[in-house]
């Protein structure tokens, strides 16, 4: 249920590819693309996570005493970058409920086209945690390497990018400037228009998560 690509994982399973299919359908209204867009991140979390290393516990079941594997070793810092990361939050914390949050928000300079910060708020212990960087559209990369950046600088050493949709030049500057950060999609598209947008894509994630067009 899952293609491995140098480093990118895309997750072929039928959950994720139907509910994905409703996400780019363009008539699909706001209330249903928020909870699509966190049941598939929840999906996309279950495969991000599936390297976590478990270590053996025992416990007393109410028949006998057994051994269980646990989870072992950092805690998780989710990483929403704003503002289309945080509609992926729930679908993350769903699942790893005692996770931290970190903030990035990041703004495209309309001179530059270079994205700039304009808020973070990290968790302090950061370097010691696991983080799980989310943001729904891998398109020219930018702001995402820069958010990746942005953990690295506070610390992180493990971090692992869940998002939506990538396109293949966002998954090239990605693995060019931080080899170490493994990404995990639900899909990688053709490209980007003339206007930044991916293609097919399912239009701007942020817009049609808050209604805002
Ligand atoms: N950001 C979006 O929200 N959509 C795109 O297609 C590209 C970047």
């Amino acid at each position: 249920m899952t293609e491995t690509l140098s480093g990118v994982t895309v997750v072929t399973h039928p959950l994720v590819q139907h509910k994905l299919s409703y996400l780019r359908d363009k008539d699909t209204p706001t209330v249903h693309f928020r909870k699509l867009a966190n049941e598939l991140t929840l999906l996309l979390t279950y495969e991000a996570t599936k390297d976590f290393p478990t270590e053996t516990d025992e416990i007393e079941t109410p028949l006998e005493r057994t051994e269980v594997q646990r989870i072992a070793g950092k805690k998780v810092a989710v990483c929403p970058v704003l503002r289309a990361g945080l509609g992926m939050l729930d679908g993350v914390l769903s699942l790893v409920s005692s996770a931290r949050v970190g903030f990035i928000g990041l703004y495209r300079d309309e001179e530059t086209l270079q994205p700039v910060e304009y808020y973070v708020k990290l968790p302090n212990d950061i370097a010691e945690r696991d983080v799980l960087l989310l943001d729904p559209m891998l398109a020219t990369g930018n702001s995402t390497a820069a958010a990746v950046e942005t953990v690295k600088a506070a610390g992180a050493t493990s971090i692992r990018l869940i998002a939506l949709i990538a396109t293949p030049e966002g998954i090239a500057r990605i693995h060019r400037d931080h080899p170490d950060v493994s990404i995990v999609v639900a899909s990688v598209d053709r490209g980007l228009n003339g206007k930044g947008y991916i293609v097919p894509g399912l239009g701007d994630a942020g817009d049609r998560l808050y209604g805002t067009k």
